[in-house]
């Protein structure tokens, strides 16, 4: 083709920079509410309370204080 006229692609344009859209992160809640909490003694999962620290719940097993699981 002599002179592209129209149906390449076009030159030197683009280059899109959508950068935008990523979801929240970090702060108190970096790993969202409703997790689970995992004990890191004996490994048993419970549900995560929302709004309580998974070092502040107990495992009912044997009674380590979890971790977010
Ligand atoms: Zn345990």
């Amino acid at each position: 083709m002599p002179r592209g006229d129209g149906t390449g692609p076009p030159g030197g344009g683009g280059g899109g920079g959508r950068g935008g859209g990523r979801g929240r992160m970090g702060g108190p809640y970096a790993a969202g509410p409703g997790g689970q909490c995992v004990c890191p003694s004996c490994g048993r999962r419970a549900a995560h309370t929302a709004g309580r620290p998974c070092n502040q719940t107990t495992c009912p097993n044997c009674g380590t204080r979890m971790t977010r699981g």
